[in-house]
C-alpha cells in the first residue's frame, strides 16, 4: 500500500493507483474531461492538473501520474485554478454558447466548470466552429462544434464496445472526432458515446427537445430484453419515459448498455398497446369488455375445459420476460388452482434445453460464473455465441478482457463474427458441428494427459465411458467433420487445460439445430475434464435469450420441475408444496410447450393459457402452430399487444410492461435483481401478478399473496435456493442465489461437487442431419439480431429504423452462384412454406447457409421451420 497526503488528508491506496484515483479515495474532487474510470488513462485535456510538492515547478495531470509513497498533493492552489481557468477559456474560444437549446444543458461538464470557475469573460477571441451538424445518423446527433476533443466517445467505442465507428480525424487545429469519410454513423447504435460525452457534442435524438435533464425523475430498474440483466436509469417526465441512460456506479453493466436497452423503450407508450380486455363474440370478433367480464369468461372457460376433459388437457405457457414472482404465481395457478403440470415457457426449446443438459451432468440448471469472472478470465472460450448480437454487454466485457488485460479468446463459430478480430484461436467450423469439435477437444485433452485427474477421480463418474467414446474423435475425424485442423484443436486443448481462470460461454437465441441438451452435456464434459467446474473464477455461462430466462427455470415453469428444480414426481418434495399450497398437485410430469401444441392439434389439449407468448411468430412451423390454436376449445392470451397469436384467442387480457410494475428478474449469473416501477400503469391494464391472483380467486383458489414482496416471501420459504432473497436485502446489486456474499464468490458447483459426484455424459454428434437435400440446398439459420429481442422490440419504431426486417442474409459465393444482387427480391422456400424477402449479401456468412431473423411478423421465418426442430434446408429463387 502507498500512503500519501492530498489537500491535508491522509490516504492509503494500492500500488499502481494514479493521483486521481488516490484523490477519489480521499474524497477530494478533481475536475476532468478526458478521464473515465471505464477507460484507459488518456491525459489529453489537462483539466485534472494538480501540484505535487515533490515535483515543484510544474503541474502534473493527476489521471496519468502514478501515486508514490509520501507524495504531498494540492489540488486547488491558485496556480492550479489559473491553469484550469485558462483551459476553459481556450475551450470556449470556438465552442458555441448555445446552452439554452443544448440537450446536455444541466448536466454538461463544460457548463458546470465554467460556472464553478466563474468564467465571465474570455481573454481569447476567435470565430466559432462552423462544422456541419450530422442530423442524418439514426438515433444519435453529432454536433462537432460542441466537441472538447476529450476523445471519450472514440475510446469507449473502441475499448468497451469494440467497434471504433468514430475516431480522431485530421491533425493539429483541424482535429475533430468523426467517421471515415464523414459518413453517417453505421454502427451498433449502443449510444455509449452519447452516455459518456461530457458536453453536447453527441446527443440522443429521441430525447431532443423533449425535456430538460433536471425535469426528469430518475428510476433505476432492470432491462427487459436479454439475460445480462443491465441496470437502466429511466428518465421520466409526467407518465412517459423520455430517455434511458446507464449509471456507471451501479449494476452488473456499470453504465454500459446496448441499443435495445437504451433506445428500445418506445413500445411502452406505443399507441398499439391494448388498454382493455377483449372477448370473442358469437360472430368471432374480439370486442372490448370490462375486466369483470373478461376474468369471468376466462374462469368459466377454464372451468368448463377442466370439467369436460380433465385438467390434464389444459396447458399454460408463459414468457421468460415475466418477473420471478409472476412466473411463480402462474405455475402455482396452473398446478394448484387447475391441477395440471402442463406448464412451460418460451425458452422451452432452447435455453432450457441447454440447462437440462447441464442439470443432467451437474445437478443444477444454472451457471457458476458472473460477468466479473468473464472480465477477469485468463481464457474465454466462446461456443456457438455471437455475443455482440445476442448479449452485447457481455460482448463488451470480453472485448475489455482481451484488450485491457490480455485475456486469451477462443471463438468456435460457424461463421466469422465480430469477436474473431480479438481471438487468439479462431475455430471457424462447418455449421452444426460444435459437438464433434468439443469431442475432439476432449479427446486431445485425454490423449495428451492434460485433464484434471484430481477432480475427475474425486468428484465425477463416467470418465471411462467418456474416454471410450472420445477415442472415436481422432484429429483426422474431427477435421473431416468440422474442418478444424489438428494444430488448432491441440492449441485450444492446452489453453483450456493449462490456465487458471477459464470461462466457457454458450448463448441461446441462435438456434438452428435441436442439440442444445447434447451441446450442454458436451460443454459440461469439457469443463469437468479441465477442472473448471467448482474452481473460483472459472466455469460455464449459458446465456439465456430473455431477461428472466434463468428465473423462469428457477420458478418451475417446466412440466417436470417444481420451483427450485425439484422433481414433481418426488413425493416428499411434492408434499411440501402441497402442504404450503393447501391442495394436491399431479405427480405425473406434464407436457412441454411443443408437446402442448402437438396435443392441441391431435385433440389431447383443449385449452391453452398463453402469457406474453407469441407462438405464431416465434415458434417453429407457423402453419402447424395456427392449426393447433384453431383446434382449441378455449384460448386465453395475456399480452401488451394484440399479437398475431392473440387474434386466435377467446379472451385477451392486456398486461403491464416492465416499467409499470415491480418484481425481480434473475439474470444469467443467478443474480436476483429488483425491478422498480417507473410509470403509472396504462389505464385499462393490470399486472400479470394481479391477473393471476384475481383469476385464481374466481376459480375458488386463494393465492394469499398480493404483492411481489409477499410472493417472494413464499418463494423463500419453499425454495431453499431463494431462502436468502428478500426485498430488504436486494439493494442495487441484487443477490446471486447459491453464493455466499451475494455473489462475490460464485461457488455453486464448488459446493455441489463436494457433496455429490458430477457425471460425464458422453454425447455423439449427428452429421447425417446436416446433409442438404438436393432440392433444398441451403441450411437455414434463424435467431436474434443485435437490435431486437423476441418480437417485443419490433414495437419500438426506432429500433426498426436501425434494424429493419424483410431480408435474408446470403454469402457472397452463394449470391454469385444464384446471380443475386444486394437488395434483390427473392422467395425463400422450404418443405413447409415460402416467404418473400430481399437479399442481403454478407461476406461473413458461410457458403451454403442463409440467415433470417425470427423477430418480425412481416417476415415469418417460422413458416419455413419444422416443429421437430431438426435443421431446415431451403431453396432461393428470384422474386
Ligand atoms: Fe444489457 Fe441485454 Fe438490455 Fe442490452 S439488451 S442493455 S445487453 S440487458
Amino acid at each position: 500500500m502507498l500512503s500519501l497526503t492530498i489537500d491535508e488528508r491522509e490516504v492509503d491506496v494500492e500500488e499502481g493507483a494514479t493521483i486521481l484515483e488516490a484523490a477519489e479515495a480521499a474524497g477530494v474532487y478533481v475536475p476532468t474531461f478526458c478521464y473515465h474510470k471505464r477507460l484507459m488513462p488518456f491525459g489529453a485535456c489537462r483539466m485534472c492538473v494538480v501540484e505535487v510538492e515533490q515535483m515543484k515547478g510544474r503541474l502534473v495531470p493527476s489521471c496519468s501520474t502514478p501515486a508514490t509513497n509520501g507524495m504531498v498533493i494540492h489540488t486547488n492552489t491558485p496556480d492550479v485554478r489559473r491553469a484550469r481557468k485558462t483551459l476553459l477559456e481556450l475551450l470556449l474560444v470556438h465552442h458555441p454558447l448555445d446552452c439554452p437549446v443544448c440537450d446536455k444543458g444541466g448536466e454538461c461538464k463544460l457548463q458546470d466548470l465554467v460556472y464553478d470557475y466563474e468564467l465571465t469573460e474570455n481573454r481569447f477571441q476567435d470565430s466559432k466552429f462552423e462544422y456541419p451538424v450530422d442530423y442524418y445518423s439514426p438515433l444519435i446527433e453529432r454536433n462537432t462544434n460542441r466537441c472538447v476533443l476529450c476523445g471519450m466517445c472514440a475510446r469507449v467505442c473502441d475499448e468497451v464496445v469494440g467497434v471504433a465507428a468514430i475516431s480522431f480525424v485530421d491533425r493539429g487545429f483541424k482535429t475533430v472526432i468523426g467517421t471515415n469519410f464523414e459518413r453517417v454513423l453505421n454502427c451498433e447504435f449502443c449510444g455509449e458515446c452519447v452516455n459518456i460525452c461530457p458536453v453536447g457534442a453527441l446527443t440522443d435524438k429521441l430525447f431532443k427537445y423533449k425535456a430538460r435533464s433536471w425535469e426528469l425523475k430518475k428510476v433505476n430498474t432492470i432491462c427487459s430484453y436479454c439475460s445480462t440483466g443491465c441496470t437502466l436509469t429511466l428518465g421520466i417526465k409526467g407518465n412517459s419515459i423520455y430517455r434511458i441512460i446507464g449509471d456507471d456506479t451501479i449494476g452488473v453493466n456499470k453504465g454500459s448498455l446496448c441499443a435495445k436497452g437504451r433506445f428500445g423503450y418506445q413500445y411502452i407508450t406505443s399507441p398499439e398497446r391494448m388498454n382493455s380486455p377483449l372477448i370473442k363474440n358469437e360472430a368471432g370478433e374480439l370486442v372490448r369488455a370490462t375486466w369483470e367480464e373478461a376474468l369471468e369468461r376466462v374462469a368459466s372457460g377454464l372451468a368448463e375445459a377442466k370439467e369436460k376433459r380433465g385438467a390434464e388437457h389444459i396447458g399454460g405457457i408463459c414468457s421468460d420476460r415475466l418477473t420471478n414472482e409472476e412466473v411463480y404465481l402462474f405455475q402455482k395457478f396452473m398446478r394448484a388452482a387447475l391441477g395440471t403440470n402442463n406448464i412451460d415457457h418460451a425458452g422451452g426449446f432452447s435455453y432450457s434445453g441447454l440447462l437440462k443438459g447441464f442439470k443432467s451432468s451437474l445437478g443444477y440448471a444454472a451457471n457458476d460464473i458472473t460477468l466479473n469472472d468473464v472480465r477477469c478470465a485468463d481464457v474465454i472460450f466462446v461456443v456457438r455465441s455471437n455475443l455482440s448480437e445476442t448479449h452485447p454487454v457481455v460482448g463488451y466485457q470480453v472485448n475489455m478482457a482481451v484488450k485491457r488485460d490480455e485475456s486469451q479468446l477462443i471463438v468456435a463459430s460457424d461463421k466469422t463474427i465480430k469477436l474473431n478480430k480479438l481471438a487468439t484461436v479462431s475455430l471457424t467450423h462447418k455449421p452444426g458441428t460444435e459437438i464433434a469439435l468439443l469431442n475432439g477437444l476432449i479427446q486431445a485433452i485425454i490423449s495428451e494427459n492434460l485433464y484434471d485427474k484430481e477432480l475427475v477421480s474425486s468428484s465425477t463418474e463416467g470418465f471411462e465411458q467418456l474416454k471410450a467414446k472420445a477415442a472415436r474423435y481422432s484429429f483426422d475425424y474431427v477435421e473431416k467433420i468440422t474442418g478444424i485442423k489438428e494444430d488448432k484443436v491441440r492449441e485450444t486443448a492446452r489453453l483450456l487445460s493449462q490456465n487458471k481462470r477459464v470461462c466457457i460461454l454458450v448463448s441461446s437465441g441462435l438456434g438452428v439445430i435441436s442439440d442444445d441438451e447434447k451441446l450442454a452435456q458436451a460443454v459440461a464434459n469439457l469443463a469437468m475434464l479441465t477442472g473448471l467446474v467448482g474452481r473460483k473464477g472459472s466455469g460455464i455461462g449459458f446465456l439465456g435469450e430473455k431477461c428472466n430466462s434463468q428465473g423462469t427455470l428457477d420458478m418451475g415453469a417446466l412440466p417436470s420441475l417444481l420451483p427450485g428444480f425439484e422433481d414433481v414426481s418426488d413425493e416428499k418434495v411434492r408434499s411440501s408444496f402441497e402442504e404450503a399450497w393447501k391442495t394436491s398437485i399431479p405427480s405425473q410430469p406434464g407436457k412441454s410447450a411443443l408437446e402442448m401444441f402437438a396435443g392441441a392439434e391431435k385433440g389431447s389439449i383443449n385449452a391453452l393459457y398463453l402469457v406474453g407468448e407469441n407462438p405464431v411468430v416465434t415458434y417453429p412451423d407457423t402453419a402447424q402452430t395456427i392449426k393447433a390454436l384453431e383446434s382449441l376449445d378455449f384460448l386465453v392470451v395475456q399480452d401488451l399487444f394484440l399479437t398475431p397469436t392473440a387474434k386466435y384467442a377467446d379472451v385477451v387480457l392486456p398486461a403491464a410492461s416492465f416499467a409499470e410494475k415491480r418484481g425481480t428478474y434473475t439474470n444469467f449469473e443467478r443474480r436476483v435483481q429488483k425491478l422498480n416501477c417507473g410509470l403509472n400503469r396504462l389505464e385499462g391494464v393490470k399486472t400479470d401478478l394481479e391477473i393471476f391472483g384475481e383469476l385464481s380467486l374466481r376459480m375458488g383458489y386463494e393465492m394469499n399473496t398480493s404483492t411481489p414482496e409477499e410472493v417472494m416471501r413464499e418463494i423463500g420459504m419453499l425454495v431453499p435456493l431463494y431462502a436468502e432473497v428478500n426485498y430488504s436485502r436486494l439493494g442495487e446489486e441484487g443477490i446471486v442465489w447459491g453464493s455466499p456474499n451475494g455473489g462475490k464468490e460464485t461457488t455453486l458447483y464448488g459446493e455441489k461437487l463436494s457433496r455429490v459426484k458430477a457425471r460425464f455424459i458422453p454425447v455423439e454428434s449427428d452429421e447425417a442431419m446436416l446433409e442438404p437435400d438436393k432440392d433444398f440446398p441451403l441450411l437455414l439459420f434463424t435467431g436474434s439480431i443485435i437490435f431486437h429481442s423476441g418480437s417485443l422490440s419490433t414495437k419500438s419504431p426506432e429500433l426498426n429504423q436501425v434494424g429493419p426486417g424483410g431480408w435474408v442474409v446470403m454469402s457472397l459465393e452463394d449470391a454469385r452462384d444464384y446471380q443475386l444482387t444486394d437488395g434483390q427480391p427473392v422467395f425463400v422456400r422450404s418443405k413447409r412454406g415460402e416467404i418473400a424477402l430481399k437479399v442481403k449479401i454478407n461476406k461473413k456468412q458461410t457458403k451454403g447457409t442463409v440467415f433470417i431473423p425470427y423477430h418480425f411478423e412481416s417476415q415469418p421465418v417460422n413458416t419455413l421451420t419444422s416443429k421437430d426442430l431438426r435443421p431446415t434446408f431451403v431453396e432461393i429463387r428470384k422474386g
